[in-house]
């Protein structure tokens, strides 16, 4: 069991969560701003659609990584013993893949399997 240190996650994931939380804010703002301008013809539309299309895969996106990142949050509050332990296996997530993602979940062996499974 590696001894991580958790302040340092903790301010990696809250500052994470300040960034996607004032994307998240730009991005709904973009949206109203579009949905109220007036559309004049459908080469207009087409491509207010398509950006609102794009704007909302992204804010899924986001809206995802910030459920997972609080999920990481509370984790280290409340069992902070399971932080930067695979949920699948047990094994450690390892510092150089929590440096990246301090909100992964899985090792990445694991979450090659558990991406294959949504794919399928
Ligand atoms: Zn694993």
């Amino acid at each position: 069991l590696e001894d991580l240190n958790l302040e340092h996650y903790t301010t990696l994931l809250q500052s994470r969560k300040d960034e996607i939380v004032e994307n998240l804010d730009t991005l709904n703002k973009s949206i109203n701003e579009l949905q109220s301008l007036e559309v004049n013809d459908e080469g207009d539309f087409a491509s207010v659609s398509s950006d609102s299309y794009t704007d909302n895969t992204i804010i899924a996106y986001q809206e995802e990584e910030l459920r997972e990142i609080e999920g990481a949050l509370i984790k280290i509050t409340k069992n902070p013993e399971d932080f930067g332990i695979c949920e699948m296996c047990g094994e450690d997530i390892g510092v150089p893949r929590l440096e990246a993602k301090p909100h992964a979940r899985y090792c990445r062996s694991c979450r090659d399997l558990v991406e294959k499974e949504i794919n399928h």
